[in-house]
């Protein structure tokens, strides 16, 4: 290794390896550095992490990318992912379950905007008027490109741009859950936009949405933290790091109240709460905000192998008021065969849900899939499991402050989906988040010429 490359080379350690902490150890790895990635849990991948069930590798929540996630796609690739063996590639949908009053909305593959009007006239379950209201938000919106003058919320959005009821009830409320998973009364609109700039208003590769066939460990975690290795980098699991101290222009990553080594600089990847009190210990001035959370709970639900859907994935009439909680249903085995059977229904915002306890969410979700699609023995399965997590994501409110990468030490970075981005709280928000942490050490190490 020449001098100035060695002179370069920085001993760095990135602190929580969910998929923030990893896009940064990926990308310090990739430029040389000495990278040691910190993870408390056993399992790499934070709140978007594979969990053993039944014997079977499931995910902590069920997932789903778009194809607009263009910084993830990208660190695919570099890791050595298959992305069309690893994902399951599906047109812009949202489709209900036929002869449960929903809609069937599906972007045909043709060049935007083209497979948006395409898609308008194909639908079905939309009066004209709804059709006409959904024309119109397009047009306004790409009018104003996207972009608002002041946020507001998602629900004042769709009074301002006449939406119809039906509209609102299948469309946008649905969609505005599972990307903000925050409710359209509290949802910040501008991000709202960007999110449908990204997808219905996005060439058509963009607006694709990408399932995960493998667990979502083994999809990008694991091979990033296998490129971490190969570039002569360590991954320590079990390591809760208690302490990170200013030492000599250096920095001491405590573990266990003794430290474990000294580092030029720092990544601190871990959730916002975490990162402000690791960050209480080395300045007064870190501005992270105490941010409200939602919760996202998933029910596994597993039946005879021979049980199928017709579709990979369906849009759920949700009505807590009838005990009818589940937005979306997976069919997992048209993933991964050895999950024949196995269906994950999504709850987000799913705070009220959880209160019922596990036993009888689990049976209210059974009894909705069995009259939602028509087949009565969906009101039995084998086992099923609630997985919630209470903190899946900040409440995506108008106008939030968002922090920024760089604090006021050029070698320590923070990374995680709750920073300043386009995205609420995604696991591109995440990944993109990462890529610029490590970008801003690689400038602070590479020498001015
Ligand atoms: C159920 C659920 C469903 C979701 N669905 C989607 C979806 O469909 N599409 C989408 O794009 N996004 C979705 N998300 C959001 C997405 O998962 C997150 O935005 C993303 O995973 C956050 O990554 P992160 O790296 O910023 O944070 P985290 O994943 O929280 O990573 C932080 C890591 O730091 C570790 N850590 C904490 N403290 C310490 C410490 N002191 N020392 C060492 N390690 C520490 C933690 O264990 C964790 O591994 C979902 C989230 C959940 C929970």
């Amino acid at each position: 290794m020449s001098e100035t490359a060695s002179r370069m080379k920085q001993a760095i350690a990135v602190v929580g390896a969910g998929w923030a902490g990893c896009a940064a150890a990926v990308e310090l790895a990739r430029a040389g550095h000495q990278v040691t990635l910190y993870e408390s849990s056993r399992t790499l991948g934070g709140r978007a992490r594979a969990v053993e069930m039944q014997g079977k590798m499931l995910d902590n929540g069920q997932h789903i990318l778009l194809g607009a996630y263009a910084e993830s796609l990208r660190l695919f690739k570099i890791v050595g992912i298959d992305i069309n063996k690893a994902l399951l590639r599906l047109p812009l949908q949202m489709r209900y379950p036929t002869g449960c009053d929903g809609m069937d909305f599906v972007a045909p593959r043709l060049p935007a905007p083209l497979h948006l009007a395409a898609a308008l006239l194909r639908t079905k379950g939309l009066s004209g008027s709804d059709k006409m209201a959904l024309a119109r938000f397009s047009s306004a919106a790409r009018w104003m490109d996207w972009q608002l003058n002041t946020d507001c919320s998602v629900s004042e959005l769709l009074h301002r741009f006449d939406q119809t009821e039906r509209l609102i009830k299948l469309m946008w409320q649905p969609l505005c859950i599972a990307a903000l998973n925050t409710p359209p009364e509290r949802a910040s609109a501008q991000i709202f936009l960007n999110v449908l700039r990204d997808s219905l208003g996005a060439r058509r590769a963009a607006s694709d949405m990408l399932i995960p066939r493998v667990d979502l460990t083994t999809l990008f975690p694991q091979q990033a933290a296998s490129l971490v290795t190969q570039h002569g980098g360590t991954i320590k699991t079990g390591a809760m790091v208690q302490k990170i101290v200013a030492c000599k222009g250096k920095w001491s990553v405590m573990l266990d109240n003794t430290e474990d080594a000294m580092y030029d600089a720092v990544v601190i990847a871990t959730p916002a709460t975490q990162t402000a009190i690791l960050l209480a210990d080395v300045t007064m001035d870190a501005a992270i905000p105490a941010f409200e959370y939602e919760a996202i709970t998933t029910c596994y639900l597993q039946y005879p192998a021979n049980t199928h859907l017709a579709l990979p994935f369906y849009a759920l009439t949700d009505d807590a008021d009838s005990g009818c909680w589940g937005q979306f249903v997976f069919d997992r085995g048209q993933l991964d065969r050895t999950q024949s059977g196995l269906f994950a229904v999504v709850v987000s915002t799913s705070t009220s849900a959880i209160e019922l306890g596990h036993e009888a969410l689990s049976a209210a979700i059974a009894t909705q899939l069995a009259h939602a699609l028509q087949m009565p023995a969906l009101a039995h399965p084998e086992w099923s499991r609630i997985i919630s997590e209470k903190r899946a994501t900040f409440s995506c409110t108008p106008a939030l402050q968002r922090p920024e990468e760089k604090t006021e030490f050029p070698h320590l970075v923070i990374a995680g989906d709750y920073l300043a981005s386009d995205y609420p709280a995604t696991l591109e928000s995440a990944v993109h988040s990462g890529v610029k942490a490590a970008s801003l050490l690689c400038q602070h190490f590479t020498p001015a010429k």
